[in-house]
């Protein structure tokens, strides 16, 4: 049958309602997926999210196959070289896809001539945001929220937020409970596709990642009906016994497309208006759907394709050892964050961003080699989530372009936060000696050392001039150096 289109689908764009495969047409369509060698062994990639991205995409095509559709799953080097030759089998049929959710693919697919249409899987169009943007003097996430909330109309009543308020982290970010049970994880059960794809891959893929639609829709329902309502007050903890908490643990499927922020914002909803949620778990969960993912994939085509490779700070440390085995740290904090990661390719947003990049941030590590390492460890890390969040949140490598301060914080912030503290061989409370506390050392340290160029930054005065209230200040740099040298040969 000869073809008039070849519809090309990521494995970030699957699902059937959005994308170029919404209107496509079984008799004139084939519909394209390149499973690139490249994708594969290109990087170091955590195997969990390798299985969990190819046997979703997988799964996807064969469904399509099922619906009757022509599908070619293509195994190649590279995308470029897949795309070319199923066109060399469909030569009359033009190539279709919908913008790509990076700037290298779809500079790869413009080269080749694909037609495009407008990237659906989220809930902003570009050129929205990009009005937001160019008509803010900063890019603070919380007024972009709130136009979000106004635009869409979501936990409004009659032009003002419900509840009173436009967040309520002061009744979330509450430390881990005392004796609390935490609901256990079920998992997903393995199916033929998922065996191959884990067999193809050499390793036993855990039970954590859904790779199919339906199983994704039971994870959203599993949380709304489980999880949420407890979701807000302990979204910031970070505990033992559980680690997936009250979160959702469902950013890897909106981010592959199993699932569609919208989906998850009707059901987040529904839920409040039937009564069953509280209001700070409610705004807390859908701030961060219609707000911080939106932002985050808005600023990352704003900022540019050269943003990723800001270093405002100068930051030239590699990549610390611990990054990369669990056993290189003594911090208990680290190591059971990093094994968390070496299991399951997750943790949730705080172990991600006050402990794995505040390290990074106040031991001055390239920031360049740690979002490498980000990209390649987390099960969710798509190119656009990674480069803001760790060049702009995590690391401040772009000079406060996006948050004004960097998110640089002592032990004192972890003890309180979390239960890691109280079997680790450090004393948070401790900043010299050799029982103090990496981050509390490091953390004054790193002031220290950017002091001029926080100088002029006011909402950096409080904690600039704490600098100053130290009269261990010439102990605190020599301490920080035997740190800064015990976590470079993973002694620490
Ligand atoms: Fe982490 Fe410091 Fe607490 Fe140890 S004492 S767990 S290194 S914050």
């Amino acid at each position: 049958m000869s073809h008039s289109r070849t519809l090309y689908i990521p494995f970030d764009h699957l699902h059937r309602d959005y994308g170029i495969i919404r209107d496509a047409k079984k008799s004139s369509d084939v519909i394209l997926f390149v499973e690139s060698e490249r994708m594969r062994t290109g990087r170091n990639w955590h195997p969990e999210r390798l299985f969990f991205l190819i046997s979703s995409a997988r799964h996807f095509a064969e469904d399509l196959r099922d619906e009757g559709f022509t599908v070619e799953y293509v195994k190649a080097p590279t995308t470029e070289k897949g795309i070319l030759q199923a066109r060399k089998r469909h030569p009359k049929s033009s190539l279709h896809a919908s913008r790509q959710s990076s700037f290298r693919l779809q500079a790869t697919l413009e080269a080749l001539g694909c037609e495009f249409i407008e990237n659906d899987f989220f809930l902003t169009p570009r050129e929205v945001f990009e009005e937001w943007a160019s008509s803010q003097k900063n890019y603070l996430m919380e007024n972009f929220y709130r136009e979000q909330r106004r635009r869409l109309n979501i936990l409004m009543d009659n032009g003002k937020p419900t509840g009173g308020a436009w967040n309520f982290d002061k009744e979330n970010r509450l430390p881990p409970p005392k004796n609390y049970k935490w609901p256990e994880y079920k998992g997903f059960s393995r199916d033929e596709i998922d065996l191959e794809v884990a067999q193809e891959l050499a390793f036993e893929a855990s039970p954590t990642w859904a790779t199919t639609r339906a199983a994704a829709l039971h994870q959203l329902k599993h949380f709304i009906s489980r999880h949420f309502a407890h979701f807000g007050p302990y979204e910031d903890a970070m505990v033992l016994d559980s680690w997936s908490l009250h979160h959702s643990v469902i950013s890897p499927y909106i981010n592959n497309g199993l699932l569609h922020p919208q989906e998850v914002v009707d059901a987040a909803v529904k839920a409040f208006d039937m009564g069953k949620i509280p209001i700070e778990s409610a705004e807390g969960f859908i701030r961060q759907i219609i707000g911080w993912r939106e932002y985050i994939n808005g600023m990352y085509w704003h900022l540019g394709s050269e943003y990723r490779n800001e270093n405002h700070l100068k930051a030239s440390r590699p990549l610390l050892p611990l990054f990369n085995s669990s056993q290189k740290t003594e911090m208990n904090c680290v190591r059971s964050i990093v094994s968390d990661v070496e299991k399951r390719a997750w943790v949730h947003h705080i172990p991600r961003l006050m402990v794995l990049s505040n390290l990074a941030l106040i031991t001055g590590t390239n920031p360049q080699q740690f979002l490498e390492w980000m990209r390649e460890r987390f099960v969710d890390a798509s190119e656009w989530v990674m480069v803001p969040n760790v060049i702009g949140m995590g690391v401040h490598a772009d000079g406060g372009q996006m948050m004004s301060k960097p998110y640089a914080a002592g032990g004192a912030y972890i003890s309180r936060m979390s239960e890691y503290c109280r079997g680790c061989s450090y004393n948070p409370k401790l900043r010299v000696g050799d029982d103090a506390c990496p981050f509390t050392t490091l953390y004054w340290d790193f002031l220290d050392r950017n002091k001029e160029l926080f100088a002029k930054n006011h909402r950096m005065f409080q904690q600039i001039n704490g600098l100053k209230r130290l009269s261990d200040l010439p102990e605190l740099r020599e301490r920080a150096k035997e740190v800064l040298a015990g976590l470079d040969m993973g002694e620490i």
